[in-house]
């Protein structure tokens, strides 16, 4: 099963990305994780995206797909059961190029779910996370506040703020995705594939709500 989980930056899509995974043993691919990673052990890739990732401008289509492919071919050869992707594909030329990739593969995506939350939350929630530079884990100035140490309680990395996560960046991030990435939403319900979740819930509700919409979506399939 190939799952697009697609949302406004801070819609709750890694976290709900890596649930869904493993749940029904899918791998998660992140792309903006596969660069963040690049980045961290300065690879030629990590420096070919460095620039973009700190003004929060979105990575060339050539370069996101090749990384995407390489995971791609990773997947098949390890057995999973499929992939949920995170924050990709972004643009018309991604969602072509997925298209077209999976398709020489004698696959295809199975749903689409967008996760919807209202733009007011998405900055509060942006502008107040941190993460932890060694295993990811997020939290929240408000909701969800780090150890007054700043270490992470699970590996005991630093907890910083995203380079991306400044007003200004948040901003064009949110600005790109209203521009380039909200389109591809109707480009996949014209293909019945979208599956609208309310992502201004909890996670666990959130989490609920994403499994009964795909559990529905497979209950249809297997009626036809
Ligand atoms: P994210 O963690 O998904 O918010 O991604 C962080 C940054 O990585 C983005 O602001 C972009 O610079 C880059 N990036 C991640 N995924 C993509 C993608 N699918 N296409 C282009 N750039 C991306």
């Amino acid at each position: 099963m190939y799952v697009v989980l697609i949302g406004p930056q801070g819609s709750g899509k890694g976290t709900q990305a890596d649930k869904l995974a493993s749940a029904r043993g899918l791998v998660k691919v992140s792309t903006g994780d596969l660069f963040r990673a690049g980045r961290t052990a300065g690879t030629p890739l990590g420096k070919l995206v460095d620039g973009y990732l700190d003004k929060g401008e979105l990575v060339p289509d050539d370069v996101t797909l090749s990384i995407v492919d390489e995971q791609l071919d990773a997947i098949e050869s390890g057995g999973s059961h499929g992939a949920v992707f995170d924050g990709f594909p972004r643009t018309e030329g991604q969602a072509a190029g997925l298209e077209a990739t999976l398709r020489n593969r004698g696959k295809a995506i199975a749903a689409v779910v967008e996760l919807d939350v209202p733009e007011a939350e998405l900055v509060e929630r942006l502008a107040g996370r941190r993460v932890c530079s060694q295993c990811g884990r997020t939290f929240h100035l408000t909701f969800d506040p780090p150890p007054s140490d700043g270490l992470c309680e699970t590996c005991g990395g630093a907890i910083v703020q995203r380079t991306d996560d400044t007003e200004e960046a948040i901003r064009r991030r949110l600005a790109l995705y209203r521009d380039q990435t909200a389109p591809l939403i109707s480009y996949y319900a014209a293909q019945g594939l979208v599956l609208r979740v309310n992502g201004n819930q909890s996670m666990e509700l959130v989490e609920r709500d994403i499994g009964l919409a795909l559990d529905g979506l497979e209950t249809r399939k297997g009626s036809e």
